[in-house]
């Protein structure tokens, strides 16, 4: 196949040359209100455009790309025995869920639990405005042992609002969580 960027030859639809000149990580750490450490890797407007392509060739992949590029190192630090990975309301509505693909990419690294942090409220949150969001519960269910030290998996941390849902649900749940990590940091 191409690479859908520069059209070159590629075995990926984005080729590494594009990936390495293009997709440079700018690794930050947010503190929610709770204390939570929010980890990612890319400024949600750096990449916009790639995650919200028409070329039906990335699809779903521009999430496994991005994150063994950039996700998947920043998580060496952090390597450790016995954490798991909660991929947030990995729910498949288009297909395939963002959550559990970036997840699946950092097995290695974490222990997916799939499924086990499942949004009741199924409120579409895109295009919605940021006090709607921000008043919207998830209503979150926990479906995993008590006891466990998690870190929560998620594609974009807007304004914070559903990690810190999903940390209190999993805290109330007897779950530890070690930290968040986000692919992209919407915020500023
Ligand atoms: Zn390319």
């Amino acid at each position: 196949m191409r690479c859908q960027l520069c059209l070159n030859f590629s075995w990926q639809p984005i080729c590494k040359e594009c990936l390495d000149r293009l997709f440079v990580p700018t690794p930050k750490k947010r503190v929610l209100q709770d204390g939570l450490n929010v980890y990612s890797c890319y400024a949600y407007k750096d990449i916009k455009e790639l995650l919200h392509t028409k070329h039906t060739l990335i699809g779903s992949k521009v999430f496994s790309i991005l994150t063994r590029h950039a996700l998947l190192p920043l998580t060496q630090n952090f390597k450790c025995k016995d954490i798991f990975s909660i991929p947030i309301d990995d729910h498949t509505r288009e297909g395939y869920s963002h959550s559990a693909i970036i997840a699946y990419e950092l097995r290695t690294v974490f222990t997916p639990l799939y499924g086990a942090l499942r949004a009741k409220n199924r409120v579409r949150y895109s295009g919605q405005k940021r006090d709607f969001r921000m008043k919207q519960k998830r209503d979150f269910r926990l479906t995993c042992k008590e006891g466990i030290s998690v870190v929560l998996v998620d594609d974009i941390v807007t304004s914070g609002s559903t990690l810190l849902e999903a940390n209190a649900t999993c805290k109330k749940g007897g779950v530890d969580v070690a930290f968040a990590l986000c692919l992209a940091d919407a915020s500023g």
